[in-house]
């Protein structure tokens, strides 16, 4: 043994007593830059450079898993939760409040329980009666003109818990969505005081359901649809104080569209 190498052999003694974990990490450095880097002393250079190296590597790692957990989080957190990200985000484009849902989902869609028909038989939340949704406001109202001065020419309708517990339509795209209860023509506006709305009038142009205070209407306007096609996300714009869908049935009387109760046509 010549001297350097005692004094070497004397030195990684000591340093095994003093940083036993400190030489295991040297030689891993080495033994994974040598079987990466196929240079000479690359290792060895690793090594001393270890410090800015791990410090490099550690930030890498902390990113990396930052950004899993992030994605992962993201895959499966709530609709409602990406939903709201998404809204706030359109909210913030446009300046409006409308909230979007994916339309796609709704593609070609028509609601269970609807057939083709000139005149309505069901509700415009699916299914029938009292059991799918509730009245809050009836035809020709008392109490509602008396608290507003307005003649109530439709019903207000709201979902109940057997709708939100059966309706596919809110399992696909977690938004109340109304359907089109006659088969015919679309007409999509924003009536006079905001609300947005919809109008299908049936194929022999003698009766049309009017939709109104809808968050957001996702049919076209002029198009020709079939009963129980999606026509809107229920709301509260317009005349509303809180969400519901504002519903008329309207029969054409020598030209003049004269409302009339639509509870006969649910029920
Ligand atoms: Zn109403």
């Amino acid at each position: 043994m010549n001297i350097t190498g005692a004094i070497g052999k004397a030195k990684t003694a000591k340093q095994v007593a003093k940083d036993p974990f400190g030489l295991l990490l040297d030689a891993a450095i080495v033994w994974i830059v040598r079987f990466f880097v196929p240079v000479p002393f690359a290792g060895e250079l690793a090594v001393y450079f270890k410090g800015p190296l791990l410090a490099i590597c550690g930030m890498g790692l902390v990113i990396g898993v930052t950004v899993i957990i992030t994605s992962v989080g993201l895959i499966f957190a709530p609709v409602s939760i990406l939903q709201s990200l998404t809204g706030s985000l359109v909210s913030t484009l446009t300046g409006g409040s409308a909230t979007t849902i994916p339309i796609d989902a709704l593609k070609g869609y028509l609601e269970p329980g609807f057939v083709d028909t000139d005149s309505p038989t069901v509700d415009p939340f699916g299914g029938i009666g009292q059991t799918i949704s509730i009245l809050t406001a009836g035809f020709h109202d008392q109490d509602y003109y008396n608290r507003f001065g307005i003649v109530h020419e439709g019903i207000d309708l709201v979902p109940t818990q057997t709708y939100y517990a059966t309706n596919q339509a809110y399992a696909k795209t977690h938004a109340v969505i109304m359907f089109a209860t006659t088969s015919g023509k679309t007409r999509t506006y924003t009536d006079s005081y905001g609300a947005l709305t919809v109008d299908v009038t049936n194929n022999p142009g003698t009766l049309k359901t009017v939709y109104k205070h809808l968050n957001q209407i996702i049919v076209d306007n002029n198009a020709s649809i079939h009963a129980g096609t999606p026509i809107g996300v229920m709301g509260k714009t317009g005349f509303a104080t809180a969400e519901h869908l504002h519903y008329e049935v309207r029969r054409n009387q020598g030209g003049s569209w004269v409302a009339v109760n639509p509870l006969p046509y649910i029920h």
